[in-house]
């Protein structure tokens, strides 16, 4: 098999499962390491580009960002009002997780005249994507979008079309890490300085997310599909499947994070990996129930191989 690295177009890596599961530190870290661009969330690029207070990762707007510049550039729908509240309107109706069975259902049958035209507008997001980063010399790009709906929809679009190799990574976190992490606010910067992000899930409703988006992943991805689990990503197992994936690590590409949609720690450069344990401390009420309510997932994720009194200890 040819490299990606080797071959003319670029690889799309596309992590799959839940928020607050180190997918922000993960895609920054394989765009610094193999010469590819980190482009954050595109499910949400539309919205993005209609705000505007974004910034981008480079601090830059996104239409004075040199990557998304070229984006736009291959398509306009990026900078069409319809086309953006379209979309808008799309991901609010269908990818909150209570339309779990029929994410499933839909990508199992012809698609409506909706969703079709929503595959085309995600098919043209992502072959533009691998043009840009193709004619920016990138061998590499990583889409942390996650959405497990999104992800089966984007990969029946005809956008991956772009890309030389088009492998998933399932990123996994122990879901009382996720919920201690959904509960906390957190600053990102923007074109009118720092501002808070609004907490969207806690309690019951984050344990509902967390089910849905790991469930649905595991069934869209295809079978053979790594998983990596957040407290593993300080290890060597990214490393590992890098380069079994047939990339070797190498210089930059110029800038290489461009997240428009994506945590605020896009925005903090370089970082090491830094294992956030601190829910194990924080001594929640609703630590044991979580594990109790999740028990086969958490087992199907190595989260209980371990004593469970392990676990929980503060
Ligand atoms: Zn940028």
């Amino acid at each position: 098999m040819q490299t990606p690295q080797a071959a003319g177009r670029p690889g799309l890596v596309s992590l799959v499962g839940m928020v607050r599961s180190g997918s922000t530190y993960l895609e920054g870290y394989l765009a610094d390491q193999y010469g590819g661009i980190a482009v954050g969330e595109l499910i949400g690029v539309w919205g993005a580009m209609e705000n505007s207070e974004i910034l981008c990762a480079c601090m830059n707007r996104p239409l004075e960002c040199s990557f998304w510049c070229e984006v736009v550039g291959r398509y306009e729908g990026l900078l069409d009002p319809d086309t953006r509240r379209f979309m808008q309107e799309t991901n609010r109706r269908v990818m909150p997780v209570r339309n779990y069975r029929s994410w499933l259902q839909t990508l199992r049958l012809p698609l409506n005249k909706t969703m079709q035209w929503y595959c085309t507008e995600v098919s043209r997001l992502y072959l533009a994507v691998g043009a840009a980063a193709e004619s920016a010399g990138s061998h590499l790009v990583v889409d942390s979008s996650k959405h497990p709906f999104f992800y089966g929809l984007a990969r029946a679009s005809g956008g991956f079309e772009a890309f030389e190799h088009t492998p998933a990574i399932r990123l996994v976190r122990d879901p009382r890490g996720v919920l201690y992490s959904l509960a906390r606010p957190k600053a990102q910067v923007t074109t009118q300085g720092a501002v808070t992000q609004m907490v969207a899930h806690g309690g019951i409703r984050g344990i509902r997310y967390w089910w849905a988006m790991n469930s649905a992943a595991d069934r869209v991805v295809p079978i053979g599909t790594p998983m990596i689990r957040y407290e593993d990503l300080g290890s060597d197992a990214v490393a590992y499947l890098m380069a079994r994936w047939g990339y070797r690590e190498q210089p930059a590409v110029e800038l290489t994070r461009h997240q428009l949609v994506a945590n605020p720690v896009r925005q903090q450069g370089t970082r090491t990996f830094q294992l956030d344990a601190r829910w194990q401390a924080a001594g929640l009420p609703w630590r044991t129930g979580v594990a109790t309510m999740l028990r086969p997932w958490m087992r199907r994720y190595g989260y209980l191989d371990k004593p469970q009194s392990e676990l929980d200890r503060p």
